[in-house]
């Protein structure tokens, strides 16, 4: 098999070469064969012929999810249905879900990116790789699944839910690699220490999470519960699904695969890029993308751009963390707030669990925080006392890291909705009455 990773390590000069060959072609497919692309380049007055280095992708036209809600479903497509041979479709909260496609050799570059992505966690042929990612539309299970198979690991296609028959496998077909989001990585932690299974009797020894936020405190936890190495994964099903960017095992941000996803961190207001290393909108260009060619899809996650080298060798840029997404951002009392900011702030109290709702009030024009949140059991069997004085602990912590004050509801272990998929962190229940249950 050709060394898929060799592309990771060359000279930037040389990657950048490649960027702008692939930069050009798609500017020129996509005006070619999208007519929303066609009418965006026009307006802004360029052709292919006018990107002449990296520098001109500034003078390219943004998409936007709604561009793929007003063209629902094939009206993205550079290629007739005959060449489209996968379809999937974004979770969407709202209306519509969002509809992605792939031709065969779309399919063929995200097994390459998934298989570079489990790669970085060492993974290869002897590794039995127990994939909990959703099977289905979702792009997780079946993105992971392909990338393994690639790698030539063997694949347990288990997707999430059924706990004792996940609990099961990982004991008796020794499972090594762990894919899921990390709620739910957490959430089968609890079960095998409920089952009284100890993870360090199990073979697991590298877990792949991502698909929703989560902190450095929650990955120390899924460490140190799991016995593994938790390595931060990003992707989105717009740009493929997962497999854009992995963390490599320094963990100091996720190389992006850059020789098909070129980032831009842009300040979400002006537009332009921001100063090295302070946060803005993630904008990802999809290079090689057959079925839907993508310029300048405005991704409204939030993260840093880090060019400099990594110890690990590898030339390609990392994001940071995603921390938010714009479109997550709560206003509360005039006060700016991401769920992960929160998170943040309970993981460092040690006595609670990284279960947690933010729920979002407004009475008599006046909104309300209530962050509830799960005690450990130590401190829920110790009693009223114990758990009032957590949630004044909890409260201050709070107010140090927004500057907001919160109601605080610890609730004793297993309180919160537990999810196979990704988590549900925020009800917010202004316009709607107001009353939550
Ligand atoms: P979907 O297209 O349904 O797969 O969802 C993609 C979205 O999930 C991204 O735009 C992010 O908001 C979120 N996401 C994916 N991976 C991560 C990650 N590692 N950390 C935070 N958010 C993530
Ligand atoms: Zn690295």
């Amino acid at each position: 098999m050709k060394d898929l990773t060799a592309v990771e390590r060359v000279a930037r000069s040389e990657l950048e070469r490649l960027q702008l060959v692939r930069l050009r072609a798609l500017v020129a497919r996509a005006a070619e064969r999208v007519p929303l692309y066609r009418e965006r380049l026009r307006q802004a007055g360029v052709t292919s012929r006018d990107v002449r280095s990296l520098a001109d992708l500034r003078r390219l036209p943004f998409t936007t999810k709604s561009d793929f809600r007003d063209a629902y479903p094939f009206g993205m497509l550079a290629v007739p249905l005959d060449e489209v041979v996968r379809i999937h479709a974004s979770s969407g909260t709202t209306g519509k879900p969002t509809v992605v496609a792939y031709t065969r050799r779309d399919l063929a570059t995200w097994s390459e990116v998934m298989a570079r992505t489990l790669m970085a966690g060492g993974v290869g042929p002897r590794d039995v790789v127990h994939n909990a990612y959703g099977y289905g539309l979702f792009t997780g299970g079946l993105g992971f699944h392909y990338g393994a198979e690639l790698v030539g690991a063997a694949v347990i296609p288990i997707s999430g839910g059924f706990t004792e028959r996940q609990l099961m496998v990982f004991q008796d077909l020794g499972s090594t690699v762990l894919c899921s989001t990390p709620s739910y990585a957490l959430f089968l932690a609890e079960a095998l220490e409920e089952a009284g299974v100890a993870a360090k009797d199990l073979k697991l020894r590298v877990g792949f999470f991502g698909a929703e936020p989560w902190t450095e405190g929650m990955r120390t936890a899924l460490e140190t519960r799991l016995n593994v190495m938790a390595l931060n994964i990003y992707g989105l099903s717009e740009v493929i699904g997962p497999g854009v960017s992995v963390e490599c095992p320094e963990r100091r941000g996720m190389h992006v695969a850059e020789d098909h996803f070129l980032p831009e961190v842009l300040d979400p207001v002006t537009f332009e890029p921001v100063p090295a290393g302070a946060t803005g909108e993630l904008v990802l260009t999809g290079l090689t993308k057959e079925a839907i060619p993508l310029v300048r899809y405005r991704t409204r996650d939030l993260t840093t751009l880090d060019r400099s080298p990594c110890a690990c060798g590898r030339t390609l840029a990392r994001i940071g963390r995603i921390t938010g997404r714009t479109d997550d951002m709560l206003i509360i009392r005039g006060v700016n707030v991401y769920p992960s900011q929160i998170e943040h702030a309970l993981m460092q109290v040690p006595q609670v669990e990284p279960h947690y709702l933010l729920v979002v009030r407004r009475e008599d024009a006046l909104d309300s925080l209530e962050v509830r949140v799960e005690a450990a059991a130590a401190v829920a069997a110790a009693g009223g006392d114990a758990m009032r004085g957590l949630a004044a602990q909890l409260k201050r912590k709070i107010h140090e890291v927004i500057g907001l004050s919160a109601d605080v509801s610890v609730l004793p272990p297993k309180s919160i909705e537990r999810s196979a998929g990704k988590a549900k962190r925020v009800e917010d229940l202004r316009g709607k009455g107001g009353a939550a249950r």
